[in-house]
């Protein structure tokens, strides 16, 4: 391809929205814009989606195969990979191999690797990242619906008079998805939002009313919606009796679990003023949508409050039609387009699972299958302890990160390094997984590959290249195709282009129309020609054979009351609400929750590139309520240690009375490159939802304690320093953080060790390393008030800052905005030479603060100024 500037439209390769991209450039030089046309995003982007072009570098990019560290060709490396799988599969059977794959993969990529693994190996063992953000969503599905769909559309949301978010930090994780509904109700005040979440997040901002409920008690403030539904006699009696099955055994157990609204009240720890409103708003509302997400599906009663909510939509016929219905929002890019292809271990191929033989040999005779799977496999937990436990001896991992994102990760990763062989398809060199790898394959990343991807609203999209991928780098869809040609089945994985792998897909989803359980139907794109399928519009499966391909999908589904089961009814779920598997104790009282910034995504290796999107939250944090960290002495800034039966971590302490007392939140985002012992999966209990195997992520108990920190400091410099070696520099292996900033590192560190002499260490820190070896290290300026334990130092060359050190015995030091604004500057002028070793811009002069604004830079005390200035 060539590298000519041009427009490009494609989708951005982050969150379950699916967000349209209009990208415009060649090469790194590219510039983005929301995509008008898209129907997801009609026009915008979120920080993050914006930044795209900043995470482009090649910086850190894995470019060549590797084996034990050492560069091959591709033809090496595919045929070791081959071999490695083929002799295990010999030596052990199939099941002895796993593939361990990733929402972030294209529908292409994925349909291919799970065609070989239970097509071609024999096995189900193929699981994806996506177990871990809504598996729980799809068996909920599945057994109330007999298929795993989402009824509605994104504009429901903005129909609906009245949008109840649970489980789901829509401002920050969803954000374009929050910026429709905000929208929505500034349009129409009268529309209602309720958010039921443990935290007051930034998703409250929109809300009429939040409901803090206790952790884990979602069944049961549901439960008891149900029941008030009834008591009130606001149930669609005519849809009920018709179209659904099971009301009366959901009824009682709703009504043995939640009797009255006191005892919901009560047993959820919230007002019952507030569980009054929230009932009554439900039950006059016709058009009602509830959004869950993470905070409902990552539970070990997850897939049980899935079907406690479309319990509710199914008692009021509030489902299929515009402005109504359950609405489960994914996390990552194409977590639908995996479960299309039938990427989880329980499910086979097109929504299809294994429980009809029929149905199994059906897509074995379509793939021509040499050795076909007829069970499910090891979901993702199980998978990872069946390689601790050695009885997978294979594993190969695409595109994610776990020995950072699974629960209990410290064992996810002893296990990979025990493992007889781990391949690694990845477009990083160096992640927490990648040190784990026996084989690494150079996978092409976003930009740089072809394919489709499916959002939350079953809408499939295209990503298109924009530039070519660099060094060896090749598509997964091919990566895969190339090992399976050497494991001899060249003729069922002879693709020649990604078209020809979406047309098969395609077609296998039209085979099983009209089978009991068949939702997912993309027949009528089977036939596209490579420039069709180059020039596909945005569409929502179904879009069936019998519609033609011209058409543009199906926005709604069950509007006609039938549903994919076998009677043609919707099944209503009995669920009874169920404690966590491990409560709070006297050594771990509190309950940890875990989630995502606003910012940044999964594990860093593509938004930790971004100057602009590592400002809103440097570091990784644990956020106590007041009374929770009064109780155990410690103070905002501080550094503390989050502790488990499985594992810790490190984090620094924030104090918010947004968070709920004996809740504690951390994000999910830092690891070993990025951060000392902040791999928050590490304290993570690896409990899972019996029904989807989901991760209890948002319920673990932990102690906080305070970290014994006898300096606290912060190094700024135009060159990295050696990871890590921040706080060793400093002689102590304790606190370290690095983030990019706008033309500089940023380090965070902390040691316990108390520093006799911190200069000595501070010079060795920043003065070497940063050039080349005998070259000037230039203007050294020095301050050391030993009394205060406060030590500050710079270094300048030809009148330019190149580092600074700050270091004191009190977590409270300077801003760094300042300070990393002068890294713009080429020569320092007179006053800020002078103010440098304040950390304060010289008297008159304006400190921005803290950035507020990821996308134009805003910092707090500027904002303030404006505001001021209006008033
Ligand atoms: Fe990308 Fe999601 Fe933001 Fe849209 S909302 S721009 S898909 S991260």
């Amino acid at each position: 391809m060539g590298e000519s500037a041009r427009t490009v439209r494609t989708t951005c390769p982050y969150c379950g929205v699916g967000c349209g991209v209009e990208v415009t450039g060649a090469g790194d030089a590219v510039s983005v814009r929301g995509d008008k046309c898209h129907p997801a995003n009609l026009g915008r982007l979120c920080s993050k989606g914006a930044a795209l072009p900043d995470t482009l570098s090649l910086e850190g990019r894995l470019l060549y195969p590797e084996i034990a560290g050492k560069r091959v060709d591709w033809d090496m490396a595919l045929g070791e990979v081959a071999n490695g799988i083929a002799g295990v599969v010999e030596r052990h059977g199939p099941e002895a191999v796993a593939f361990y794959v990733s929402g972030q993969l294209l529908t292409e990529d994925y349909y291919v690797a799970n065609k070989l693994m239970k097509g071609f190996l024999g096995s189900a063992n193929i699981d994806t990242n996506s177990r871990l953000c809504m598996s729980s969503a799809v068996a909920g599905q599945q057994r109330a619906f007999g298929a795993d769909c989402v009824p509605g559309c994104y504009e429901d949301l903005e129909l609906a008079d009245l949008v109840v978010i649970t489980g789901s930090n829509l401002a920050w994780c969803h954000p374009v998805i929050y910026q429709r509904v905000a929208r929505a109700k500034r349009e129409r005040p009268e529309m209602k939002v309720v958010v039921v979440d443990p935290r007051r997040t930034p998703t409250c901002d929109i809300a009429d009313l939040h409901l803090p409920l206790a952790p884990g008690t979602d069944v049961l403030l549901f439960n008891g919606l149900l029941n008030y539904l009834r008591r009130t006699d606001a149930l669609d009696w005519g849809f009920l009796e018709e179209h659904t099955s099971g009301f009366a055994q959901a009824l009682q157990s709703a009504r043995d679990s939640a009797e009255s609204i006191p005892a919901v009240a009560n047993a959820c720890g919230l007002p019952e003023q507030s569980v009054a409103e929230f009932f009554h708003w439900f039950a006059r509302t016709q058009k009602t949508v509830t959004v869950f997400s993470q905070g409902v599906n990552q539970s070990s009663s997850g897939v049980d409050k899935v079907n406690a909510i479309i319990n509710c939509h199914l008692a009021t016929g509030r489902l299929g039609r515009p402005g109504m219905g359950p609405f489960s929002i994914t996390g990552q890019p194409n977590a639908m387009g995996g479960r299309e292809v039938g990427g989880l271990a329980n499910q086979l191929a097109v929504h299809h699972g294994f429980d009809d033989a029929a149905t199994v040999e059906r897509v074995a005779d379509f793939w021509h299958a040499a050795d076909m799977a007829r069970k499910p496999g090891l979901k993702a937990v199980d998978l990872f302890e069946a390689v601790a436990e050695g009885r997978i001896k294979a594993v190969w991992i695409m595109a994610t990160n776990p020995a950072v994102s699974l629960p209990d990760a410290d064992r996810v990763r002893a296990a990979l390094r025990a493992c007889e062989l781990v391949i690694v398809s990845d477009c990083e060199r160096d992640t927490d997984t990648t040190a784990c790898a026996d084989i690494l394959l150079p996978a092409a990343a976003w930009g740089e590959k072809q394919g489709t991807v499916t959002n939350s609203e079953r809408r499939i999209s295209r990503q298109r290249a924009f530039r070519a991928a660099p060094g060896e780098a090749r598509p997964d869809w091919w990566i895969v195709s190339e090992v399976s040609r050497r494991l001899g089945h060249a003729e069922a994985f002879a693709y020649e282009s990604v078209a020809d792998v979406f047309r098969e897909h395609a077609a296998l989803s039209g085979l099983l129309n009209g089978d009991v359980g068949h939702d997912f139907d993309i027949s009528a794109l089977s036939a596209l020609s490579d420039e069709e399928y180059d020039a596909l519009q945005p569409v929502q499966w179904p879009v069936t054979a019998a519609l033609g391909k011209g058409v543009r999908g199906s926005a709604r589904l069950f509007g006609d009351g039938h549903f994919p089961t076998t009677t043609g009814k919707a099944r209503f779920v009995a669920v009874t609400p169920r404690a966590p598997v491990n409560p709070p104790d006297r050594d771990y009282p509190l309950v940890l929750n875990t989630g995502r910034v606003r910012d940044h995504w999964h594990t860093l290796t593509r938004t930790g590139k971004s100057a602009r999107l590592s400002v809103h939250t440097v570091e990784p944090y644990v956020e106590l309520h007041p009374a929770d960290a009064g109780a155990r002495g410690l103070g905002e800034g501080m550094i503390a240690e989050v502790r488990s039966r499985w594992g810790r971590m490190c984090a620094r302490v924030r104090i918010a009375r947004t968070q709920r007392e004996g809740s504690v939140f951390v994000p999910m985002h830092w690891n070993d490159r990025f951060a000392a012992a902040a791999r928050v999966d590490a304290v993570v209990n690896p409990v899972t939802d019996p029904i989807s195997g989901q991760p209890e992520s948002k319920h673990t108990p932990v102690e906080v304690v305070r970290w014994q920190a006898a300096w606290y400091g912060f190094v700024l410099a135009r060159e990295p320093l050696p990871v890590g070696t921040g706080a060793d520099a400093m002689g102590d292996a304790g606190y370290w953080v690095r983030a990019r900033a706008d033309g500089a590192w940023r380090y965070e560190l902390a040691g316990t060790r108390a520093l006799e002499d911190p200069a000595p260490r501070a010079r060795e820190l920043i003065g070497t390393g940063l050039h080349e070896a005998g070259a000037d290290e230039g203007e050294w300026i020095e301050y050391n008030d030993a009394a205060q334990g406060r030590y500050r130092a710079a270094r300048l060359r030809g009148g330019r800052l190149e580092a600074c050190v700050f270091i004191e015995t009190r977590p409270q030091l300077p801003a760094r905005e300042w300070l990393l604004a002068l890294f713009a500057e080429q020569t320092l002028d007179e006053p800020n030479r002078m103010a440098l070793l304040s950390g304060c811009p010289p008297s008159g002069e304006g400190d921005a603060g803290r950035i507020i604004c990821s996308c134009f830079g805003v910092g707090l005390n500027t904002l303030r100024e404006a505001i001021a200035s209006e008033a």
